[in-house]
């Protein structure tokens, strides 16, 4: 109830904030509040179809013959041309338009989500609804002033000369997606594209292709034909579409595919964005509050089913409250409830793989002295897989050291400072983590010595909550950064400009270099 309530609050707020406060404002609120309900209502028969052909693998759709491919940029080379000639204030116009629709549509969206990736409605409204309307919020409110000319100091010995730098369009970006969030891992990378002037091709992940509903909701937005063509199909479909030429790479995946387009876009030289796995720490110090911390490590381990790139993969917890802690954590996730439904708290697994992955990881361990505290009536094959906590785990072990995307949380005692970073350090990835301590400046001493690109202080998976903030991963979590200014910029080709005058009459450093 309490949950429920909680969201229904949010939803207000939402509501609020995305313009249902205008003259007709209570009957907008009514009718968000009428989504909670909507939302809940038992699967229509359409919903059923969705699930059994979002379950299905698809085939490929898509030859990817190489004349195929060549069809597809040279549309999207023509759509980039319309998108240039748009100013920037006509792009977010349509970024507006398509948060309504987004708004309007949010029921069927939050349906084909649950269908395609079995997360709970709570997972899909707030990780694939609220966070995309945040994102394009974002982009509303700032895009404009980062896109525009921009100004630069010139020295002195160039007197005269003005300097700028201006932000234009790559050309056409090449988008590939993972399946854990479908809706916001398209909308938003294909917004921010398109607000700084690109044209786009899309490649859905073939686990979770949304067939149909990504064009049709920026068609109903506004955008127009082939500014964003959407190509299905598996791994070898994205690999042609790399080798099709576009202006850069938008990846976010796996670090082993990451590696595969790398090389393949080094070939051709085609810039790469990478956002990739991790296997985030929690760094809980024993000053910390208690109930807190753990509710924040439940939530960071398990929400999203656990098949979140910056997913708690290992809580680390100072030895005094050690004990105290694990029990609560036992205890606490023991309550949560698996479904797909809105009283859910965890869905199912989104894929067969994930799935054995999350076997092998715990079998590992199990076969090599670790004990397992929760969620032992799940027969490891099962898609709805309850919160596993494993304990007395070592850093040798799979679970310590490879993704696992999915609710398996490994808690491991530590007696010092120096010893959690350490640990916290001691992987291949550096996506994100946190530290949780009443002592701010413990906190942030530690939180700098975190080789990650996302750090939080007493709370969890939030940086990437806030769109002005720039996201990406450190060592193999990825390269590049997404969202926020350093990310809109990361779509533009940044040029430097200087003008001078056409009547300046000497140059200190042109021939003759004798009198
Ligand atoms: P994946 O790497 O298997 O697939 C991702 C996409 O790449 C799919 O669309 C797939 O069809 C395509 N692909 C596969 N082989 C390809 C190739 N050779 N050339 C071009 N495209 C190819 O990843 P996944 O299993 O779909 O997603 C889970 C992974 O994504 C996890 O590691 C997770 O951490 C990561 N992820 C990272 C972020 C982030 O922002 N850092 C966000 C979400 C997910």
């Amino acid at each position: 109830e309490l949950r429920l309530a909680r969201l229904g609050v949010a939803g207000v707020i939402y509501s609020l904030y995305y313009g249902f406060a205008g003259p007709d404002g209570g009957a907008r609120v009514r009718a968000a509040l009428a989504w909670d309900a909507a939302i809940r209502t038992e699967p229509t028969g359409e919903h059923a179809m969705n699930l059994l052909v979002e379950r299905a693998r698809p085939p490929l759709d898509t030859p990817a013959t190489a004349p195929a491919i060549a069809a597809v940029y040279e549309r999207a080379r023509k759509a980039q041309a319309e998108i240039a000639r748009l100013p920037v204030k006509a792009r977010l116009a349509l970024i507006d338009r398509l948060a309504q629709v987004l708004l309007k549509r949010r029921e069927e969206i939050v349906e084909r989500v649950v269908a395609a990736t079995g997360k709970c409605e709570t997972d899909a409204i707030v990780g694939e609804i609220f966070a995309v309307l945040d994102n394009l919020d974002f982009l509303r409110k700032h895009a404009d002033r980062l896109l525009a000319d921009r100004k630069v100091a010139t020295p002195l010995a160039m007197l005269g000369k003005r300097s700028r730098v201006w932000y234009e369009p790559l050309g056409v970006v090449l988008t590939i997606s993972p399946w854990n969030y479908p809706f916001y891992q398209a909308i938003v990378p294909l917004s921010i594209a398109l607000v700084a002037g690109n044209a786009s091709v899309y490649k859905p992940s073939e686990f979770t292709p949304l067939t149909g509903l990504v064009e049709s909701v920026l068609a109903e937005a506004g955008f127009g034909q082939d500014w964003v063509q959407v190509v299905y199909g598996d791994g070898t479909v994205g690999a042609a579409l790399v080798d099709g030429g576009p202006d850069k790479v938008f990846f976010t995946g796996s670090v082993a595919t990451g590696r595969k387009i790398m090389a393949r876009a080094a070939e051709r030289l085609i810039p790469v964005e990478l956002e990739l796995g991790g296997k985030d720490p929690m760094l809980v110090f024993a000053d910390a509050t208690l109930e807190r911390a753990v509710a924040g490590a439940m939530w960071g381990a398990y929400t999203n089913t656990g098949q979140s790139c910056t997913s708690v993969e290992r809580l680390l917890v100072e030895r005094p409250i050690y004990e105290a802690f694990k029990a609560r954590l036992v205890a606490e996730s023991q309550k949560l409830k698996l479904g797909t439904d809105r009283d859910s708290d965890i869905g199912r697994m989104t894929t067969a793989r994930q799935i054995e992955i999350v076997r092998e990881l715990r079998d590992d361990a199990l076969a090599r002295g670790a004990r397992q505290l929760t969620g032992l009536d799940w027969d490891g094959e099962s898609e709805w897989i309850p919160p596993i906590v494993l304990e007395g785990c070592t850093p040798q072990m799979r679970v310590m050291q490879e993704e696992a995307f999915g609710p398996l949380l490994p808690i491991v005692p530590f007696d010092t400072e120096e010893q959690a970073v350490t640990l916290a350090n001691q992987t291949i990835y550096g996506l994100s983590a946190s530290v949780w301590s009443a002592d701010r400046a413990r906190a942030e001493r530690v939180a700098r010595r975190l080789l990650v690109g996302n750090v939080a202080i007493n709370n969890v998976m939030i940086t990437e909550g806030n769109h002005a903030l720039p996201f990406g991963g450190a060592k193999q979590s990825g390269i590049g950064r997404f969202k926020g200014a350093e990310g809109l910029h990361g779509f533009c080709n940044i040029k430097s400009v200087m003008i001078d005058a056409d009547s300046a009459k000497y140059e200190a450093n042109w021939y003759p270099f004798t009198a």
